[in-house]
């Protein structure tokens, strides 16, 4: 069992290592490895080696920071497939998924090559007589990062290559449940020539998570976690005087109305439910099924679960591996009862799933409930877990209505061939990301991704515009040079343009 330790600096250190947590392989159920647990002295540390880095950093030339982000993106591309491995064996996703993840990622650091372009301000010439205003933007300093379990890398990926890029310094402190992926980047970076302390990791938990909010060196904290720790982030780290935007929890709605093409629908709900266990913000939990659409939607979503492999992530057969840990099977399985004993139809039961080779993975195999209502546990909560629940709605206005008066609003989706369905529901959900006909709405990179209500804590979405937008801040410059032989004299007034 090897240990994990920060990257600080510009090299791996175990800092004061006085707590350690433990790390498992979901599939086989076995300790992997130890991870150290920042306290506030390795935090310190990091922020001192990222305040230190920032002097020079931000003072580099456009095209050298461009040359490195562009040397990032050549060996990121390289090392999909071990960084896939990686995650796999961390988070129990399956190999092609974890490869898909980075290559979203990926998406991102592709963006950030055209920082020159993005960070190109406004010049309006003679504004005034003799008076040019021209304006462009500085990175801000000492940026976090914390970021939840599910996508190691690529949670990640949507805010330190935008940051970096923007001429900021990054402490990332990653899931303490699959730390490995963010060392893995580190050595990335190194190797693409970004300079010591400019990217830093601190492996830890809530006592290291608080030590950054605190932290006067930092100034601009992105979280992406649970709503929970997103409120509470959001209100500690502005108490303290940071830029914050915090990504909470979801609950997606899909709504299949009865002119859908149902074997497409259910097709696409399936992957969308079950994929990566469902341990996906963006999946979908809650599947509408509008008028005449719900009994044979799911009559097809009740065979195509059954069709599922459930499996090791390291399995080419595998459609889907385990959950994170055995908490998170036993809590997803305590909902599926709760369902049960509240009234909903169970109509495929994922608890108990045994993987033969695997006894001690912690798998809840593809669960399809029905009839499920608005009061019921399996709805009011994030179930995090390959569980998709069936509510009934009269007509399209009810399901908008039911995802409006939902608290989550990250994403949703419609299936319909009716495009005048569609536009009324994009126009009326409250929900950040909408689907036509896609069910996870994930938007490219050079868009913003966030949500609405309980899904986002702060002002901004995260990569794309808006996050160079959060990265940076503005400055505008009004100039006038006057002509030596004929300056313009004072006046007491209020300058106007003249
Ligand atoms: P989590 O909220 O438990 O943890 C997220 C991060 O916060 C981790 O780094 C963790 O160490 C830290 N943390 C945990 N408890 C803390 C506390 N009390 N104080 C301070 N920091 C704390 O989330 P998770 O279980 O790792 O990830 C799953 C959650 O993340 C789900 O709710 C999912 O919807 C959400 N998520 C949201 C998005 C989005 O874009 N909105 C994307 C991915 C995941």
């Amino acid at each position: 069992m090897s240990t994990i330790e920060h990257w600080i600096g510009g090299r791996f250190t175990a800092g004061a290592a006085t707590r350690r947590g433990a790390v498992f392989n979901p599939a086989t159920g076995q300790r992997r490895h130890e991870v150290v647990l920042a306290g506030p002295a390795d935090v310190d540390a990091a922020v001192a080696a990222a305040t230190e880095a920032f002097a020079s950093w931000s003072q580099a030339s456009l095209s050298a920071r461009t040359k490195i982000v562009f040397n990032f993106r050549e060996l990121l591309n390289a090392h999909v497939a071990p960084l896939a491995e990686i995650i796999s064996d961390e988070h129990g996703k399956v190999l092609s998924d974890a490869a898909g993840e980075v290559r979203r990622g990926l998406e991102v650091v592709e963006f950030a090559c055209g920082i020159p372009h993005l960070l190109k301000g406004d010049y309006s010439d003679q504004a005034s007589t003799g008076v040019d205003v021209f304006s462009f933007r500085e990175p801000l300093g000492v940026c976090a990062g914390i970021t939840p379990f599910n996508f190691p890398a690529m949670v990640p990926m949507w805010m330190y290559p935008v940051a970096i890029a923007c001429g900021n310094t990054f402490v990332l402190k990653p899931s303490e449940r699959d730390p490995s992926a963010a060392n893995f980047v580190a050595d990335l970076w190194r190797r693409a020539g970004l300079p010591d302390g400019v990217f830093n990791v601190v492996h830890g938990d809530k006592v290291t998570v608080d030590a950054l909010l605190d932290h006067p060196g930092v100034a601009a904290v992105s979280f992406v976690g649970s709503t929970p720790i997103a409120r509470s982030i959001h209100r500690r780290a502005s108490a303290s005087g940071k830029r914050v935007q915090a990504l909470g929890g979801a609950k997606n709605h899909a709504v299949v109305l009865p002119d859908a093409d149902l074997e497409y629908a259910a097709s696409h709900l399936t992957a969308a439910a079950f994929g990566s266990a469902g341990e996906r913000c963006m999946a979908i939990s809650a599947a509408v099924a509008v008028g005449g659409a719900g009994d044979p939607l799911t009559d097809i979503l009740t065979r195509r679960a059954h069709d599922v492999v459930v499996g090791s992530g390291r399995d080419p057969r595998s459609d889907m591996g385990p959950v994170v840990t055995a908490a998170a099977r036993d809590r997803i399985e305590g909902l599926i009862g709760a369902g049960e004993r509240q009234g909903a139809k169970v109509l495929v039961d994922g608890r108990g799933h045994r993987v033969t080779g695997f006894e001690e993975g912690f798998f809840v195999g593809p669960t399809v409930l029905d009839r499920v209502d608005t009061s019921m546990d399996v709805y009011t909560e994030e179930i995090f877990g390959p569980v998709l629940s069936v509510v009934r709605a009269d007509r399209a206005e009810d399901a908008i209505a039911l995802i409006n008066a939902n608290p989550y609003g990250n994403g949703t989706a419609i299936f319909t061939a009716s495009g005048e369905a569609a536009r009324r529901f994009q126009r009326g959900v409250h929900v950040g990301m909408i689907g036509v006909n896609v069910p996870i709405p994930v938007p490219m990179a050079y868009y913003s991704f966030g949500g609405w209500k309980d899904s986002l804590f702060g002002d901004q979405h995260i990569h794309g515009p808006e996050g160079v937008s959060f990265y940076t801040r503005g400055k505008v410059v009004t100039s006038r040079w006057p002509h030596v032989e004929a300056p313009h004299g004072a006046s007491l007034h209020f300058p106007t343009s003249s």
